[in-house]
């Protein structure tokens, strides 16, 4: 069974011809139509114990025959508490080092490019008491790396606090990685109560260094909050991540230079930039006429640039950011490093090989390799990859 927001998000439109080869595509029996779906779930597992048909259960999409059939819709509010994982059935290998686990649902912001809070509801949170539980019981599986999966972990500030020092006080010995706001954590007490609780990583969505972009998104953000926040994180040795959004409503030349030197003045230990990928159920489209925007996704255009101009952005950025490491988009970003953590592999020891790999690319692509210049940082790359405290059969670099 497959399910949870993505499936949700896909059914907005009910079973189209696309979701239904989507659906057949992915190979599963069913598929759960609810951003929640922990009701479903349960209810799915009592029918196929029971032998009840599945057509009984609520927000259960199935294929009787070659087609995929919705159920009847409920939707659903689960109290947070109530669906607490049971860590104890699973086994110390189902889970590994590394253990995602969430403590709240949704998101108490409203940035305009984003509908996850309109599609998840009211932020809702689980209990200190709760969390506690699940980490106790992970510790004792052996996981070592835990990663939050909450929209923004920092938020509400008091329950974080109080949180980090539960977690202080259980002394588990895990590492956590989560997404953090800046901009809501104020005090210093705060990013001490972060690091003393095992804070490795954080991922910032800074979005943009530009106040009016920020405005535009809506993100309640100011650029010194942002300066001020990862200046403290890493005076704690956090990795900090920061994620930019290229080419939202307003963006310009101007706009973008200041997020190039933001980026360089702050020195986030990784960034990556991706172009507005334009939403049109996200808030600014209702905006969409004092913008101009036309197109959705990654075919757009509005008064102060467009899709292709914002790719080619990222390029630019990828050339003119050196302060900070460069990491892709997709298979290797933020949320790898947990897990490469777990597998002993930590940030120090990926940094010299990542720049090294960033400076290799930029040589390759640039308008006038150097043939010179390429064979060096082909053989630096071949000692970065040497130096890795691995297994040298699992890391090996070739020129070619
Ligand atoms: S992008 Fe903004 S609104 Fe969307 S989940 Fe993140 S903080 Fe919330």
């Amino acid at each position: 069974m497959v399910g949870g927001p993505l499936i949700d998000n896909l059914c907005l439109d009910g079973i189209t011809d696309e979701v239904q080869d989507l659906f057949h595509g992915m190979g599963a029996d069913s598929y759960v139509r609810e951003s929640q779906g922990e009701h479903a779930l349960t209810e799915l597992c009592q029918a196929v114990l029971r032998g009840r048909p599945l057509e009984e259960v609520a927000n259960l999409i199935t294929c009787p025959k070659d087609d995929w059939v919705a159920n009847r819709r409920r939707p659903e509010a689960n109290d947070l508490d109530a669906c607490a994982i049971d860590w104890q059935s699973f086994t110390p290998d189902q889970i590994g080092m590394t253990a995602q686990t969430r403590t709240a649902r949704s998101c108490a912001f409203k940035c305009s490019f984003c509908d996850y809070p309109t599609r998840a509801g009211a932020l809702t949170t689980a209990s200190v008491d709760t969390v506690r539980r699940e980490l106790r019981a992970m510790a004792e599986l052996g996981v070592k790396n835990l990663v939050f999966v909450d929209d923004t972990f920092n938020v509400p500030p008091k329950r974080f606090k109080e949180l980090c020092r539960m977690m202080i006080e259980e002394d588990l010995g895990l590492d956590w990685y989560s997404y953090f706001r800046c901009s809501n954590a104020r005090d210093e007490e705060t990013f001490d109560l972060a690091a003393q609780s095992g804070c490795r990583g954080v991922f910032l969505g800074i979005e943009s260094g530009d106040a009016d972009i920020l405005a535009n998104m809506n993100k309640l953000a100011q650029d010194s909050q942002y300066r001020a926040g990862i200046a403290r994180l890493k005076e704690r040795g956090i990795t900090t991540f920061a994620s930019i959004i290229v080419g939202f409503p307003g963006e310009n030349e101007r706009t973008m230079q200041n997020t190039i030197d933001f980026v360089n003045e702050t020195g986030p230990t990784f960034w990556r930039a991706q172009p507005w990928w334009g939403n049109p159920r996200s808030p600014v489209y209702r905006n969409k006429e004092v913008y101009g925007i036309e197109g959705a996704a990654y075919d757009w255009s509005h008064a102060t640039m467009n899709s292709k101009e914002a790719a080619a952005w990222c390029d630019k950025m990828f050339d003119r950011v050196t302060e900070s490491v460069w990491l892709p988009l997709y298979d290797f970003d933020f949320w790898s490093l947990p897990y490469l953590e777990g597998k002993g592999l930590g940030v120090d020891e990926l940094v010299p090989l990542l720049r090294t790999t960033q400076e290799l690319m930029r040589e390759r692509d640039g308008q006038h390799p150097d043939p010179t210049r390429l064979a060096v940082l082909h053989e630096q790359l071949a000692k970065d990859v040497a130096a890795l405290d691995m297994a040298p059969a699992r890391f090996s670099y070739a020129a070619s």
